[in-house]
């Protein structure tokens, strides 16, 4: 699987380029403030993308939505329960004391568990609230395969957890979804995380 990330300041928030090899079907996932340097990613490797996909609506994670929109013409998803937090993107911005620009609305929400398609790969979303409510995880691999990787969010770093104190936050339902969703695959799955280095389920 073609898989590139990019980060930018201020919030060294990932972005990611996911791409079948042989089909050059794609999807991006939680286009930033990175947007540009996603979109050139998307160019070099030549990439249809079919879906533009959000972890969670936390401001880092969605203020390249627009852009990216208009440039791939592909629709966004989103879980419902990060609707409110999508929807107040500007009031999030004020709280960090930045300014950002409303985007538009998400073209669907997660219906169940998926899974979506990019050329031979699937993408099954996995509801992991607690870092906020409509918080999930992207468990993806090819058809015909086993093996896994998960694009995590902010649910899961390498050597810590997400925070809860943002609103709709909640350590319990963290721990909860960690180990009932994240703890489940493989210790050699690799884990992608919304900021940082990858990681592993078995670390
Ligand atoms: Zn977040
Ligand atoms: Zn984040």
């Amino acid at each position: 699987m073609i898989l590139e990330t990019r980060a930018v300041e201020p919030f060294l928030k990932n972005g990611y380029v996911l791409g079948c090899e042989e089909t050059r079907e794609g999807v991006l996932v939680d286009p930033g403030d990175e947007v540009e340097e996603l979109l050139e990613a998307v160019r070099a490797h030549d990439l249809q993308i079919r879906y533009i996909l959000l972890t969670h609506a936390h401001l880092d994670h969605i203020t390249g939505v627009k852009r990216a929109r208009e440039v791939l013409q592909a629709p966004v998803g989103l879980h419902e329960a990060d609707n409110f937090l999508y929807r107040a993107i500007v009031q999030q911005g004020m709280a960090f004391g930045l300014r950002v620009e409303a985007q538009p609305p998400v073209d669907f929400f997660y219906d169940g568990d998926g899974p979506l398609q990019f050329g031979r790969y699937r993408v099954w979303i996995r509801h992991t609230p607690g870092h906020c409510p409509g918080g999930v995880c992207l468990e993806v691999g090819r058809e015909d395969q086993r093996e896994r990787v998960l694009i995590v969010g902010d649910t899961l770093f390498a050597g810590s957890i997400g925070r809860t104190d943002l609103p709709g936050g909640d350590t319990a339902t963290l721990l909860r979804s960690i180990r009932s969703v994240l703890l489940t695959f493989p210790d050699e799955t690799m884990v992608y995380s919304g900021h940082g280095r990858p990681t592993t389920v078995g670390h």
